[in-house]
């Protein structure tokens, strides 16, 4: 019987301390409902507005969220457990966001395409009402990268963060209001994924889901947006390659290295988890990755000093401690706190296999491993040896090297000489199982409007 019951409350820890910072209303099926109503109406209002007055009301938006950047920053590490300078990031992450989507609003055109005996334009109209679905672990930006294009193509929006991490998405919320948006034109349903969410996939009102979150619940997703032939985007999971030549910068490789893979305690869907080294530099850089692994500061997120903060929950830490169960061996390992709070150390794995399913798994937590490699084809053949397909890096010096390696892999972001992944008005996105779809970029707005051809004739009647 205990599955019939409908939870009515998320209670919110604190995973630096595993204290209960609040307790959300879970929403149901029926919440849901009223929201789709009255996101409905409000849209109809939204789309009707002069571009500018849209545009101006983002870029108020975008001013209240700069205005509250500290509090939004303070509320994502007391639940999400990210370090206090990332948080900082991701709050003015959401202002930018917001006003790079206002700046599109008003180019965002149809067109004009010669055809003869009349005159052929395409219109541009918004799908309506959007559904976002974010994780829990950037619960901040990944909520604005759909919620900004969204609002600023002219659709309403209704957000469903992950469980664990309602507070910030409620926030902002509550500061579009402040800032002026109409009501029920961004609503937020916190809520179990199998309800709230799964109430939003299935709601015939809903024009298009944008998730953001695990492959398998991702392809659970698309099967039913498929039933209705409901747009969809998918950002999924990841494993992503670092590829490091012997013709590279060792020394700036190896001490970039440990950030690709431990910020966000390594709960990142880009993370270079997957570390590949050409072997006749193999065990050089291990030298000169083991003291920077170990350098990484790990403790109390709010902490100024601290690198690297504890993981989400301790499902996901008992998540991340079963592939150290299954005898790989360890190349390095760091220290993290003991006592309350899900804390899990930097690790580094030397499988012999590399089809082990530490190396082939997405394991969202601070555990990478490193595989050597013989020549080109051999770090292409590896890259690529997985279903996913997000990002990854290249570090060699050889520019001819960088292209045609950036060029075989098969991965939606790849940076050379460097791990930088994600840029608001760069696209993203992921090849294979990491996903479908691109968001952020130029293009951003046109994911969220339906193209409506018109032909006019210009024969006369008579
Ligand atoms: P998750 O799939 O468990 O949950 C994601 C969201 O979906 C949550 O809000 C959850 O409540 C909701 N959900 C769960 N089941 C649902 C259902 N049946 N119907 C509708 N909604 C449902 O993922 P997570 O554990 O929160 O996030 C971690 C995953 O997200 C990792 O795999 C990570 O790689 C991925 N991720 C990908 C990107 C990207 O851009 N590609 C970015 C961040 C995270």
């Amino acid at each position: 019987m205990r599955n019939a019951v409908t939870l009515l409350e998320h209670h919110v820890l604190n995973p630096a301390t595993e204290e209960v910072v609040a307790t959300v209303a879970a929403s149901t099926e029926a919440d849901v409902d009223t929201a789709v109503a009255k996101a409905a109406k409000a849209q109809a209002g939204w789309a009707a507005l002069a571009p500018a007055d849209r545009a101006r009301l983002l870029r108020r938006f975008a001013a209240v969220v700069d205005e509250h950047i500290e509090e939004l920053a303070r509320l994502e590490v007391l639940e999400a457990g990210h370090t206090i300078g990332n948080a900082r990031w991701e709050a003015g992450n959401v202002r930018d966001l917001l006003d790079y989507a206002a700046g599109g609003v008003e180019r965002l055109n149809g067109r004009q395409i010669p055809v003869p005996g009349g005159l052929d334009i395409t219109i541009l109209e918004p799908l309506g009402v959007v559904g976002v679905i974010a994780p829990w672990n950037f619960p901040m930006p990944i909520a604005a990268w759909g919620t900004a294009p969204a609002l600023a193509a002219g659709n309403a929006v209704l957000l469903k963060p992950a469980e664990t991490t309602p507070l910030t998405a409620l926030r902002l919320a509550g500061l579009a209001l402040e800032a002026g948006l109409p009501e029920g034109i961004l609503q937020v349903l916190p809520g179990a994924g199998k309800v709230a969410g799964n109430a939003l996939v299935e709601h015939p009102a809903v024009a298009k889901i944008v998730f953001t979150g695990s492959t398998s619940v991702g392809k659970q997703i698309m099967a039913k947006c498929a039933d209705r032939v409901k747009r969809v985007t998918l950002e999924l999971g990841g494993k992503s390659a670092n590829v490091v030549f012997a013709d590279s910068d060792l020394e700036s490789a190896a001490a970039a290295a440990p950030m690709s893979f431990l910020d966000n305690a390594g709960q990142d869907c880009c993370a270079r988890t997957r570390i590949l080294v050409q072997r006749s530099v193999h065990d050089r850089f291990l030298e000169l990755l083991e003291p920077a692994v170990r350098a990484v500061v790990v403790g109390d997120p709010a902490d100024e000093r601290t690198a690297m903060g504890p993981l989400i929950s301790a499902v996901q830490r008992d998540r991340v401690a079963s592939y150290l169960s299954d005898g790989v061996p360890v190349a390095i390992q760091g220290e993290a706190p003991g006592g309350k709070g899900f804390w899990f150390p930097p690790t580094v794995l030397a499988p012999e296999d590399p089809g082990a399913r530490v190396a082939v798994e997405e394991v969202f937590g601070p555990v990478a491993v490193v595989i050597p490699f013989e020549d080109e084809a051999d770090a292409v053949r590896l890259a690529n040896a997985t279903d996913y397909g997000l990002s990854g890096s290249i570090w060699t010096r050889d520019v001819g090297r960088a292209v045609r390696v950036s060029r075989a892999v098969a991965a939606g972001n790849l940076s050379v000489n460097s791990h930088s992944s994600v840029r608001y008005w760069t696209p993203f996105g992921g090849y294979k199982q990491s996903g479908l779809g691109r968001e952020l970029g130029p293009d951003a707005l046109t994911a969220f409007t339906e193209t409506k051809n018109v032909f006019i004739s210009t024969e006369s009647a008579s």
